[in-house]
């Protein structure tokens, strides 16, 4: 049963309901009530706030409806310089002339995912803003560059694979290493549903979505263990977005020319969702830790590499089963973790060196017992809570296989069980800054059967 949502199943199907979403503009002070479809305001104020029960929520970013030049003409003087991050040639040429004939002058840049080359971009001191054109890797890429060299940074989409564009945190690489390092949230975002190219990510972009399940999983515990408070008007949100997107594929195969930009604007719903939510992390959580680290293990072993989104998946899948065992099983004790072993591993396998290795493999969280005590108390809850999550990639398992050209074919014997073990048991120490369930259940040394 799928708790918590303004759908339900019956007879194993799920049922739309009209969702609501209040839109509050801050600046003239009037409530713009829509429907969660209509999401977009074209009045262009900034500092727009979500209207909850909770006491209410704030955006840093205005999304756009149209493809955001008119909006970026808007923001900036006449003649004023924007660098353009773009990984897709064609589409960049076009919204560059589209830019121009604003009277924005642009210089275009590739999108360069190391941490190293994103530090070395040329930006020159006339330019006032940097607009980002592509899906996720192009906004981490503008993001980091926006926080660099201080400035503000635009989000256009010309690809689905959106989950994560909004949040701070940007995922960049370092030779062979996979580093999540701070951004800037941008102060605008738009699609440009006109420039979407042939080769989307549906995959991964359908997968970024569905990992909210699991990630909102993450949330519930760290804020039930450590005694915070947390929104449940953005879970039951969250979960009408993953439901959207499931009647999405339901109902389109991969070739549908509409997919693709509506698999954008709900990556993009729940992007801005996760910003309102403050410090949770949605789109998140530790499914996305677990994919930065199976990159970088794969990296060093000169395996393909999926996109984020799609490795998100595949360790959404397995911690959903990992998660609802963990919570089902009675409290028992358990030997606390073995950080030397933890740090040698982590040496072994990912190629730090031993001090580098030691200093992450510490303790990540205080008074465990506490945490253990809360986590005994809420078991019903957080089960139910599992619950929703495993329902939702029990169904979506089967479209995230069809959505691949080759039906899946090719994920098949992706990873082996030694692959998810080692990423699953050593993930909490690679990213320390994101506090998940996962970390939890390492601290209490539930994890070292896995190494
Ligand atoms: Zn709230």
């Amino acid at each position: 049963m799928l708790r918590n949502s303004t759908r339900s199943v019956k007879n194993g199907k799920i049922f739309p309901c009209r969702s609501v979403v209040y839109w509050v503009s801050m600046e003239k002070e009037t409530t713009v009530v829509t429907e969660l479809k209509d999401f977009a305001d074209e009045k262009g104020n900034f500092g727009i706030a979500y209207d909850c029960a909770c006491g209410g929520h704030r955006f840093a970013t205005q999304i756009y409806d149209s493809d955001g030049v008119a909006a970026i003409a808007r923001l900036l003087p006449t003649g004023s310089v924007v660098l353009l991050v773009a990984d897709a040639e064609p589409a960049a040429g076009t919204y560059a002339s589209r830019l121009r004939h604003s009277g924005i002058s642009v210089r275009i840049t590739t999108c360069e995912e190391e941490e190293k080359s994103i530090g070395e971009m040329p930006v020159d001191d006339d330019v006032r803003m940097v607009v980002a054109l592509g899906g996720n890797g192009c906004a981490d890429c503008a993001k980091r560059l926006g926080r660099l060299r201080r400035r503000p940074v635009f989000i256009t989409l010309t690809s689905p694979a959106a989950a994560t564009v909004l949040h701070r945190n940007c995922t960049v690489r370092r030779g062979d290493t996979v580093l999540a390092v701070e951004g800037v949230e941008p102060k605008g975002a738009a699609i440009a549903r006109d420039l979407f190219s042939a080769g989307d990510d549906l995959p991964g972009a359908f997968g970024g979505i569905c990992t909210a399940a699991v990630a909102l999983f993450d949330r519930e515990v760290c804020a039930r263990t450590s005694g915070r408070p947390f929104c449940a008007q953005v879970t039951r949100t969250a979960y009408d977005l993953v439901y959207c997107a499931l009647d999405l594929v339901r109902k389109y195969d991969r070739n549908h020319k509409e997919l693709p930009q509506r698999l954008a604007e709900i990556s993009l719903k729940l992007s801005l969702l996760s910003q309102a939510d403050g410090k949770g992390n949605i789109v998140g959580g530790a499914a996305y830790d677990c994919a930065r680290t199976a990159a970088a293990l794969l990296r060093r072993e000169d395996r393909v590499v999926r996109p984020y989104g799609q490795l998100a998946f595949i360790f959404g899948t397995v911690l959903c089963r990992i998660y609802r065992e963990w919570i089902s099983c009675p409290a028992v004790f358990t030997p606390p973790p073995d950080n030397n072993r933890r740090a040698e591993l982590l040496s072994e396998y990912f190629g730090l060196d031993e001090f580098t290795a030691a200093r992450i493999a510490v303790r990540r969280w205080e008074n465990t017992a506490l945490a253990a005590y809360r986590l005994n108390e809420y078991r019903s809850e957080l089960s139910a809570s599992i619950s929703d999550a495993y329902a939702v990639f029990d169904e979506a398992g089967r479209y995230f296989r069809r959505l691949h050209a080759d039906d899946g074919y090719g994920l098949r014997n992706y990873l082996d069980s030694a692959d998810v073990r080692t990423v699953v048991a050593l993930a909490p120490d690679f990213f320390p800054a994101s506090s998940s369930a996962l970390t939890l259940m390492r601290e209490l040394g539930f994890l070292d059967r896995y190494l």
